[in-house]
């Protein structure tokens, strides 16, 4: 450690410190006592542990889409693997149809106030002046042998008690019969699927998800995860092999999750060979069904069944859409380690933009996503077009927006395009590192997002994409009805899980990526998460440890602040004080005189806090250091050789306040009186000590004219207006409220 002895000709400034803002509060304490502990199952370092289990439930199914009726009939033989280290005496079935049954469907209470004025389809979201069938009929349960087992549905839970324990390390087999009504996506607010159907022609496409009974996640952390599906929580599923067979009416085109075994008697020979063209095809898609034929499709309306296979291996659910009206496209897409079919949906209604956009946007996300985490492993991967939302499944998703009278504008195809990135991301989060999106939305949703948006902003580079600038109004919000992120998902608001869910959590792996980690570092750790927890479910705490773990950056202080928290970032610059060394004469009697710079800064008063640098540099006097001050040292320092060093130089003492309670990095610029810039970062451990103001004292060689905060928009900085010294001439509220009025 070097120590120079200065003596500043100063009072020191008076640190002052109101309640609120104790110099420290632990910000950059261990988070350990936030997070679950550590176990053999979950390991400190955040992968997965010798004893991780995990259960899991292989599908054989049967169904058919019963089209005059707008109805689904299934049966299905599940083969359930207890790999815990517990005995089961009873099963956990989800039952999400359930949800729509009247009573059940805003279970969430979503929207329910009343307006002054109000849509009848907003009236009908909710009172259900209209009402529908909905819910599951259960026609049996049964066990292996053939036995029916007792069963208890508690609204979109269905448990099964067993005759026979399940013990550890056993499997059993479940048959289960069921129907239920499909629902008219257009009387839902939030419908994930359901049928949509098209007047004009007299057809309907069909969106079918959440439609069979599956196996609710049993794992160490939640035991049961039987949560009630609210509709924002999404859905906690075990992996499994699927063997589905899909009857539909003979002219219906299906597109599902699964490899398609049975081509030849369902495809034409036309659409047979155009596929195998699609094969070979890498550079743009080939269209499998034409406009053309999908128009002569939609005038057939037979009554025939015919029945589509399809096998997925290693799936945590399984969905498909059915209808006359698709036209299809579809191309290869080379990742380094699978090629993979990438395939549309679309009724002649999301043309042309469908034609143009929709298989491009799954090969720039395949891309993408391999590259930042492991590469897509499944044989398709669909995008079908809805009439609005986007919703995500294994290797398929229901993707909106759609051109008016042929046109869409450029916000909506932006957000098209966003949307099917986004939807065919999931494939990787959460279909792939299956967390657990009824309890963690944000670990789904956020990281996906954070690679959609980098998806956006590499192969759309003009598209709008997120930023940290983004989440600022959200931030700057109302604290008494903000959430933090760690908030578990059927708790938020509904009108901002979108920026607390999706949109903070990109920011904050945009800034450790871009600002605390760096690029090569974070990305590193990133991908060494998505392979720990592919095809196992990963906790919040696993995300934390491994980002930890692969980088030997400490970012407890970041999760504590960022996830745990509903503060902002405000850094203040709130002084800079510009210092001379005075070169001490040999002549000691002269000091006080020989100095010109000293003279006139003392003459404008320097212990005054100065509003720019137009009063010239404070002086310092630095005198040669006392024997006594080295102690027991023999040797000393060359004092001419320090002197000669500082004697030219600008010495600047920046005070940073931290107004809105995160601490963060520091990133200064300096510019200087010749137009030049420098840049300097200070990690956001300078914050340790006083977690309210910090003081950092630089050396420069160029006078200074202008110093910012933040000048890169790095941190999501709430208020920019006192980022900066001099400081900014900001208007008023009032001021802009005047000028706007006089502007009309
Ligand atoms: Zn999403």
């Amino acid at each position: 450690m070097r120590r120079f002895l200065f003596v500043l000709l100063l009072v020191c400034p008076f640190l002052s410190f109101n309640a609120q803002n104790q110099p420290w509060q632990g910000k950059f304490e261990p988070i350990d006592n936030l997070i679950s502990p550590p176990n053999s199952y979950r390991t400190a370092s955040g992968a997965p542990g010798k004893a991780y289990w995990q259960q899991r439930a292989d599908y054989k199914i049967k169904v058919t889409l019963d089209e005059k009726n707008n109805m689904i009939l299934g049966e299905e033989m599940i083969t359930y693997h207890n790999n815990s280290p517990e005995d089961l005496s009873y099963l956990w079935l989800q039952l999400e149809q359930n949800v729509n049954k009247k009573g059940n469907e805003d279970f969430g209470s979503i929207n329910n106030s009343m307006k002054d004025g109000m849509t009848s389809r907003q009236m009908q979201f909710l009172t259900r002046a209209m009402d529908f069938p909905a819910g599951y009929s259960i026609k049996y349960v049964k066990d292996g042998a053939g036995n029916n087992l007792k069963t208890l549905v508690n609204n979109t839970m269905m448990k099964v008690k067993l005759n026979n324990s399940l013990n550890s390390g056993e499997s059993a087999t479940l048959s289960i019969a069921w129907s239920y009504p499909i629902t008219d996506r257009s009387l839902f607010l939030l419908s994930r699927e359901g049928y949509e159907y098209f007047p004009e022609d007299d057809n309907t496409v069909y969106l079918i998800a959440h439609w069979f009974p599956r196996m609710a996640v049993y794992n160490d952390t939640e035991g049961w995860q039987n949560q009630q599906f609210q509709k924002l929580g999404e859905f906690a599923l075990e992996f499994g092999n699927y063997d589905v067979e899909i009857s539909v009416p003979e002219d219906h085109i299906v597109a599902s999750t699964g490899t398609l075994l049975n081509s030849e008697s369902v495809l034409t020979k036309t659409q047979l060979n155009r596929l195998k063209k699609a094969e070979k095809s890498f550079s743009k898609p080939v269209m499998v069904i034409t406009k053309e034929e999908a128009i002569d499709n939609e005038k057939q309306k037979s009554k025939k069944l015919k029945t589509w296979k399809f096998r997925a291996d290693n799936v945590r659910d399984f969905a498909f859409a059915s209808s006359r009206k698709f036209l299809w496209d579809a191309q290869a897409v080379e990742l380094p380690t699978n090629t993979v079919m990438a395939m549309s949906f679309y009724p002649k209604e999301g043309l042309p933009v469908w034609k143009e956009e929709s298989t491009n946007a799954i090969k720039q996300a395949l891309e993408v996503y391999s590259e930042a985490t492991f590469d897509y492993p499944y044989p398709v991967c669909i995008s079908v077009n809805t009439s609005n939302i986007g919703m995500e499944f294994p290797m398929i998703s229901f993707n909106g927006g759609r051109p008016v009278n042929g046109k869409i504008s450029d916000a909506a195809k932006q957000s098209m395009v966003g949307t099917i990135i986004h939807e065919v991301g999931h494939n990787w989060f959460p279909m792939i590192v299956s967390s657990d999106e009824r309890k963690w939305m944000w670990m789904d949703e956020g990281l996906n997002t954070f690679l959609h948006q980098r998806t956006v902003a590499e192969r759309y580079p003009d598209y709008s994409s997120v930023t940290p600038k983004t989440i600022v109004p959200f931030m700057t919000g109302d604290k008494s009805i903000l959430r933090p992120i760690m908030t578990t998902s059927d708790n938020e608001l509904f009108n901002q899980f979108g920026m607390n869910f999706y949109i903070k959590p990109t920011v904050g792996l945009q800034m450790l990526r871009n600002s605390i980690i760096g690029k090569e570092l974070f990305d590193e750790a990133f991908k060494e998460y998505a392979n720990r927890w592919k095809y196992k479910h990963p906790n919040p705490a696993d995300l934390f440890r491994t980002l930890e773990d692969a980088t030997a950056v400490d970012l407890d202080w970041f999760y504590r602040g960022w996830f745990f928290t509903t503060d902002n970032v405000d850094m203040e610059l709130n002084n800079v004080k510009w210092f001379k060394v005075f070169e001490e004469n040999t002549n000691i009697e002269d000091k006080n005189n020989s100095s010109a710079v000293k003279i006139a800064a003392n003459e404008k008063g320097a212990t005054e806090a100065q509003k720019d640098f137009s009063n010239g540099p404070e002086v310092i006097n630095m005198m040669d250091t006392p024997d006594n001050a080295y102690g027991q040292f023999l040797s000393r320092i060359d004092e001419k050789e320090i002197r000669k060093e500082l004697s030219s130089k600008n010495i600047y003492e920046v005070t940073i306040k931290n107004v809105g309670g995160l601490v963060m990095p520091v990133t200064i610029e300096w510019i200087f009186t010749d137009g030049t810039k420098e840049i300097d970062k200070l990690p956001a451990q300078i914050w340790r000590r006083n977690e309210h103001e910090v003081k950092k004292t630089f050396i420069k060689e160029k006078e200074v004219s202008k110093v910012n905060l933040d000048p890169n928009f790095e941190f999501a900085d709430t208020n920019m207006s006192n980022n900066s010294f001099p400081k900014v001439q900001t208007k008023s509220d009032f001021e802009r409220f005047k000028e706007d009025k006089s502007n009309p």
